[in-house]
């Protein structure tokens, strides 16, 4: 193999943290008459010696992912972030905004401009730049943080939102690892690159989104502001103490994949022996990740429900588990609903009363074997 070269500092001391693999492309969905079999890619995450951030090895996929439904979580999410954000003055009226999406959808302009802001020109400079999940599908992140710093007008100020690596770690996320996201931050080693930018953390918030998630604010140095708060040094505190930046750490996330399928695996069979109906719920890819690591197949799920018109008549990657119209849940009345997206628990519930009004329960896919 090509020596890895860091995508952020350009150093190539480093470790292989996790290795998922030999992994379908996660974003591929096969029609469902297509037996198969897809097409596997190594995947990898590499930890950097020299900036600490973790990131994908490498990458032979192609994105093409169907565009999702946008979870009620994250739209709520979005909203209290510009409130809490607007709240301590960072969002200024009449300021000029841009917006580094993420391809999987969200948008937070309208909400900016609801509160004054004026979205930039196309490549222009603006007074906030907001990127939510956008960067980490950069395979280039030293360039995506420098094409972003550039913009940044004079006193301006980068809002960040990532899913902290410390969640990852701490909450065994392992199948958060995808192809397409090519980073993994820690807030600590989003401050070093930061830092190779000429920027610096001033202050973050932080988000139960996907078992917590971090936004960050930073400025250009030299204007003479203080420097990080007590919630971005708490964090960095966090990072030290889950050991974030230690390839060591990541033993322990490289084990629970084996014992997270395997108990995956066990609790689906059991349902099956005990004559249950199980059907899965959020065609997401770290169900696409955890399915394939368990071996599991329509036997023994015989579909997965998503609300994504665009996925329908396709099937899991990797597997020959159909993805299903919402509406089989009434149908088929299911003994056990598998939630592969914990943060959609509160929304789903809402949204199909008939699964409990049937009898039927929702098991976070996650929580199994932890
Ligand atoms: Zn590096």
């Amino acid at each position: 193999m090509d020596m890895h070269v860091c995508r952020a500092c350009r150093g190539s001391a480093g470790h292989l943290v996790l290795d998922l693999g030999e992994q379908p492309a996660c974003d591929f969905f096969p029609r469902s008459d297509d037996p198969g079999p897809d097409p596997v890619y190594p995947l990898q995450m590499w930890l950097c010696s020299s900036c600490g951030l973790a990131q994908l090895l490498a990458d032979p996929t192609v994105p093409e992912e169907p565009r999702g439904t946008e979870p009620a979580a994250l739209v709520s999410q979005a909203a209290d972030a510009v409130q809490r954000v607007a709240a301590a003055g960072w969002l200024p009226e009449g300021g000029v905004v841009a917006e580094y999406g993420s391809p999987h959808g969200g948008s937070w302009l309208q909400l900016l401009a609801a509160r004054g802001l004026i979205p930039a020109r196309s490549g222009g400079q603006a007074d906030v730049i907001i990127d939510c999940f956008g960067m980490m599908h950069a395979a280039d992140q030293r360039e995506a943080l420098a094409e972003r710093a550039a913009r940044i007008a004079p006193g301006g100020v980068l809002l960040l939102q990532y899913h902290a690596l410390s969640t990852i770690i701490g909450c065994r996320q392992w199948n958060a690892l995808r192809h397409g996201h090519y980073a993994y931050y820690s807030t600590t080693s989003l401050t070093a690159m930061l830092a190779a930018a000429g920027f610096s953390p001033r202050t973050a918030w932080r988000f139960e989104l996907y078992g917590g998630t971090v936004l960050l604010a930073a400025t250009r140095d030299g204007g003479g502001h203080d420097g990080p708060d007590d919630a971005v040094r708490s964090m960095f505190a966090e990072d030290a103490v889950i050991g974030a930046g230690d390839p060591g750490t990541f033993a322990g996330l490289q084990h629970d994949i084996q014992a997270h399928a395997r108990a995956l695996h066990g609790w689906l069979a059991a349902e099956r022996s005990a004559g249950k109906t199980v059907m899965g719920y959020g065609a997401a890819s770290r169900a696409v990740a955890l399915l394939c690591h368990a071996h599991v197949d329509r036997i023994l799920l015989p579909a997965v429900v998503d609300a994504s018109p665009a996925k329908q008549g396709l099937r899991m990657p990797g597997t020959d588990i159909p993805v299903a119209d919402p509406a089989q849940l009434a149908v088929r009345q299911p003994d056990a609903v598998l939630l592969f997206v914990p943060d959609l628990l509160a929304e789903v519930r809402d949204a199909f009363p008939e699964v409990e009004a049937a009898g039927g329960r929702w098991v976070d896919a996650a929580a199994l074997g932890s």
